[in-house]
């Protein structure tokens, strides 16, 4: 972007068996100095499809980004569902690599095709939301192409920024997490635009990777989890994890909410199916979980949709919100604006203990957001930079983050393990790196004791390594419950592999592969200036009981630092 040029590259040969968050963590550990400025020239932002994207291999449409982080300063991955990582495999893009900075104060639009990437510089859509972004391409390019945007956000280079992807519907999935759309920002890239023309994903063994699917999507319809996740969506988890004791509610101060009942995935369902919505709903094509929904308003107008757990927790219980129509909204004023929703309403938690607003105010909420945080206004931007940045201005001692960036909606008080996903991760407080609720809460791959530490640091390792691989292959996390019970799953994941390239990968060079990316993610961030004292979480998870349990965090340094013992 320095110099407004673009390249095609054939891969280099360490990384041919890379993709995804694999091949995202590697550019960026190979060719961003770990202690540059985020938001400066010398960090790069990296798109890649998973392993299997492109193919008809169910749930493979995953794209990871990645970069450092203005929001940790650590290294970063995150991924989202939509269209574009299929489109991008599809035009032989293994990755978009985005570097330098124009020095003109000029916006600009990326076209990417089979011929590789056109440069324009773009004026009508810069400083409007996502939406208007999305309406504007449906009339400006042909055909069904992807789109991937940053929102007003991105553009203010604000540190939840996220970066939007279109799904096939033409509604928005987020790379929601750690501020990658204030990297795009600074890179002065408003928009990209993936025209896959007829270009095509060839499959070495077609016959193989036909058996495999078919054993791989049979093994992920077959599992209850996915079943009810096709019925319920994630929010199914309100009322589950508030049953735990693992709520997070009124900026972590107990583990249930009272009002669980009414943000619960199964009022949602009811909700959606009185209003005409879809329960059911895919974010991108050859998913057969559908954990996304259609929900509609009072008037039976589409109002959002990918309406997750996520954020129904952190803007419901964080927040103390019991109102589903205000928490839809915000979600959709948050998804304008381009921010990610679990960062800014643990934020807007924190303002509340400050007294910015009214605990349990959603239409307060929604002010903020749209005079504020959409407006760039002194407030706004606080909120904007994060809970941690929120804590920093009105001093607050009790800031849910982990090298700042907000937790996610399992208290680590009384889900254990995910003390040690949280702590340990390389990218900050993040629930997906390593999904301990799975064993701890689910008894999904066994059973452990969320209450106790007996175990969980094995189990935190385990899961991490399993999903750094998995997050390479272009899979949705939401495999991960099929791939944990039924023997059947895995093996047929790493048969689609094999059938997809002629290779000869076994169940021990998968967890190899894993292992390698969190070293070098860990690298990265050792190189960056972090050590094991950042790997630790907020005093007060160690210091206040939580409500009902009245646990604590209770884990030493040493057993925290023991996890990367591999
Ligand atoms: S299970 Fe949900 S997140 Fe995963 S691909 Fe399907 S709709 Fe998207």
């Amino acid at each position: 972007m320095s110099e407004l040029t673009t390249s095609v590259e054939e891969t280099p040969q360490d990384w041919l068996g890379h993709g995804g968050r694999g091949l995202t963590s590697n550019i960026v550990a190979a060719e961003v100095p770990p202690t540059c400025h985020p938001l400066g020239p010398n960090n790069k932002l990296v798109f890649a499809p998973g392993l299997l994207s492109g193919t008809v291999a169910a749930n493979s449409g995953r794209l990871s980004a990645g970069a450092k982080s203005p929001l940790t300063g650590t290294i970063k991955e995150s991924n989202s569902g939509g269209t574009a990582a299929q489109l991008l495999a599809r035009c032989g893009c293994k990755a978009l690599i985005i570097e330098g900075q124009p020095e003109e104060d000029k916006w600009y639009s990326l076209a990417v095709s089979p011929q590789g990437v056109t440069i324009s510089e773009e004026s009508e859509l810069i400083g409007k939301g996502n939406f208007a972004v999305l309406e504007t391409l449906a009339g400006r390019l042909e055909g069904k192409q992807g789109v991937l945007t940053i929102g007003p956000a991105g553009e203010m280079r604000l540190c939840s920024a996220n970066i939007s992807v279109k799904d096939p519907d033409g509604h928005l999935r987020s790379c929601g997490r750690g501020g990658l759309g204030a990297v795009m920002g600074s890179k002065k890239v408003k928009f990209i635009s993936v025209d896959p023309q007829d270009g095509k994903v060839e499959v070495a063994l077609p016959d193989d990777f036909k058996t495999a699917n078919r054993a791989f999507a049979k093994a992920l319809i077959d599992h209850p989890v996915s079943q009810t996740l096709g019925t319920y969506g994630t929010n199914v988890l309100i009322n589950v994890i508030n049953e735990a004791g693992g709520l997070p509610t009124k900026n972590f101060t107990s583990g249930q909410f009272e009002g669980h009942d009414k943000i619960s995935g199964e009022t949602m369902h009811d909700i959606i199916e009185e209003r005409g919505g879809k329960p059911k709903h895919s974010c991108q094509a050859g998913c057969v979980i559908q954990c996304s929904q259609i929900y509609n308003d009072k008037d039976k107008q589409y109002k959002t949709s990918g309406f997750e757990y996520e954020s129904i927790w952190a803007m419901g219980a964080g927040c103390c919100v019991d109102n589903l129509d205000d928490i839809a909204e915000a979600d959709v004023l948050m998804d304008d604006i381009g921010i990610d929703t679990i960062e800014t309403s643990v934020a807007i938690g924190v303002a509340m203990e400050a007294g910015v607003l009214e605990f349990g105010d959603g239409t307060g909420i929604c002010r903020i957001l749209k005079e504020d945080v959409a407006k760039g206004t002194a407030l706004g931007r606080i909120i904007g930079n994060g809970a941690g940045s929120v804590g920093r201005a009105f001093g607050v001692t009790r800031v849910p983050v982990v090298k700042n960036q907000a937790i996610p909606a399992y208290d680590p008080r009384s889900v254990k393990g995910m003390a040690i996903t949280y702590a340990t991760s390389t990218m900050g407080g993040d629930h997906t790196v390593g999904y301990a609720v799975a064993t701890n809460i689910l008894n999904v791959g066994g059973s452990v004791d969320p209450l106790t530490k007996e175990g969980q640091v094995e189990l935190s390792r385990n899961l991490q390594i399993a999903t750094a691989a998995i997050d390479s292959t272009g899979m949705c996390l939401f495999i991960a419950f099929a791939a944990l019970d039924d023997p059947a799953c895995l093996p047929a994941l790493i048969d689609l592999i094999n059938a997809r390239y002629d290779l000869s990968l076994t169940g021990d060079d998968v967890t190899n592969l894993g292992k390698s990316i969190l070293k070098t993610e860990k690298g990265f961030n050792e190189a960056a200036g972090f050590n094991n004292a950042d790997d630790r979480l907020p005093e007060f998870f160690y210091t206040e009981p939580l409500p009902p349990h009245n646990s604590v965090v209770d884990f030493s340094g040493e057993e925290i630092d023991s996890f990367w013992n591999f």
